[in-house]
């Protein structure tokens, strides 16, 4: 296999996994004819944004496709029909940096299938990191994957050279991994999950006593759960991910609609243990990340978002759901709540509720003003008064859904990839 060829097969491998992705998309490349520039590539670059809001281009490959492993929901698990190959380290590091040279890419995204002792392949791809950034000078952002079950000494190691680690905790329950990937264990994933932790809070308080002591995964870490191939509710998946931020601080967890591998154009075997679903549940999948940005931004505790309900409502995003089901703290008077009161309200932000704060003290609020703050005022009407004015009265919550209700899932505005 020519190096092409390598590179078309190990970047389509890598395009389900959605810890940096925006290179599944299928939409069509550029014009109808093909020609044009805004070319939206199958697999191969993924779009990025960083935690400042620069988008950014990174090559996102796999190092080998081949694995042992046979997790029912992956094109590359060992008993699906599919081309197989691997790069070298040379290869690969030569490729990086000429595509960084020609400007296609800014950064790379490893992983690799567990072709061989998790060990050998984490080796693998330190070396890759370690020959761009000692021999290349390649100063671009890298992420690395962890594979599961190497040893702290590599993830240390890893962490030196790379901005980003993540490792894939890919189903919510210990229960799916054994039904779904049987070779894995979410004690072996929780432990790399700790070992980045731990090695990232010991190199801060290193480097607060030596300001030249390397940074460690100066990124932090992230992880990728797969939604809709297991049995799990909603309620399930955002009490896990509040207890991933909470005790490993995990920069992101990304949600990844479960993409039935056994559709034609998919590659691969269809699995009896996987769901016979006509599609990825990409509504679900969005909704998940509202609730998760419900809890990293809007200070929600993830037992707030669902209370007693198992699945997110697909027709209203998270915070209006919440707001419905606590109708009597509304209306939220803007001229005197406070800032985690905003937060509450849908269709105000954290920037917005900053801007009501500061404008409040110089003069008094009105409606026309709010919209310039950025406030949403088709949705927040609904929940709040300015002193005795207000736009529309909060009586009848099923009215308001009904109002409020979309099939597209917008509604809590975020930016769905950062990295
Ligand atoms: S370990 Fe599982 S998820 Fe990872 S590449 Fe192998 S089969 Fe796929």
């Amino acid at each position: 296999m020519d190096l092409g060829e390598k590179l078309s097969v190990l970047a389509s491998s890598a395009k389900y996994d959605a810890s940096c992705a925006s290179s599944g998309s299928g939409a069509p490349t550029g014009n109808k004819r093909g020609q044009g520039f805004g070319a939206n590539l199958p697999a191969g670059v993924c779009h990025s944004w960083t935690g400042d809001g620069r988008c950014v281009s990174l090559l996102k490959v796999l190092y080998s496709n081949v694995c042992r492993f046979d997790c029912a929901y992956c094109v590359n698990r060992a008993s699906a029909d599919t081309p197989r190959s691997a790069f070298t380290v040379d290869e690969l590091v030569d490729l990086t940096c000429q595509f960084y040279h020609r400007n296609y890419i800014e950064g790379l995204f490893l992983s690799s299938g567990i072709f061989t002792d998790p060990d050998m392949v984490m080796e693998k791809l330190i070396a890759v990191a370690k020959k761009l950034r000692k021999e290349a000078g390649f100063g671009g952002y890298i992420h690395l994957k962890i594979i599961p079950g190497s040893g702290e000494k590599l993830i240390r190691e890893a962490g030196l050279w790379a901005d980003r680690l993540s490792a894939n905790i890919e189903l919510p329950t210990d229960k799916s991994l054994q039904t779904l990937a049987p070779q894995k264990s979410g004690k072996v994933i929780l432990g790399a999950f700790e070992d980045v932790s731990r090695n990232s809070a010991e190199n801060e308080e290193d480097r607060k006593k030596i300001r030249s002591a390397p940074v460690f995964a100066p990124a932090g870490q992230s992880t990728q759960l797969i939604v809709g191939a297991s049995e799990e509710d909603d309620r399930t998946i955002i009490g896990l991910s509040g207890a991933l931020y909470r005790k490993f601080s995990m920069r992101r967890v990304y949600y990844s609609a479960f993409i039935p591998v056994g559709v034609p154009g998919r590659g691969g075997i269809s699995d009896p243990r996987l769901p016979d679903i006509p599609g990825p549940p990409l509504v679900r999948e969005h909704r998940l990340y509202q609730a998760d940005w419900l809890m990293r931004f809007y200070h929600f505790n993830p037992g707030e978002i669902l209370e007693d309900t198992p699945y997110l409502d697909h027709h209203v995003d998270p915070k209006t759901a919440w707001a419905l089901r606590h109708i009597d703290h509304f209306p939220m008077d803007l001229q005197r709540a406070d800032y985690e009161e905003l937060l509450r309200v849908p269709g105000i932000g954290a920037t917005s509720a900053r801007r009501i704060l500061e404008v409040r003290r110089l003069r008094s609020l009105s409606f026309d003003g709010l919209r310039r703050l950025g406030v949403i005022l088709k949705r927040a009407r609904y929940f709040v008064t300015l002193g005795a004015s207000y736009i529309d009265q909060p009586e009848d919550p099923k009215r308001i859904r009904r109002m409020l209700s979309d099939q597209d899932g917008a509604g809590l505005q975020l930016p769905l990839f950062d990295f």
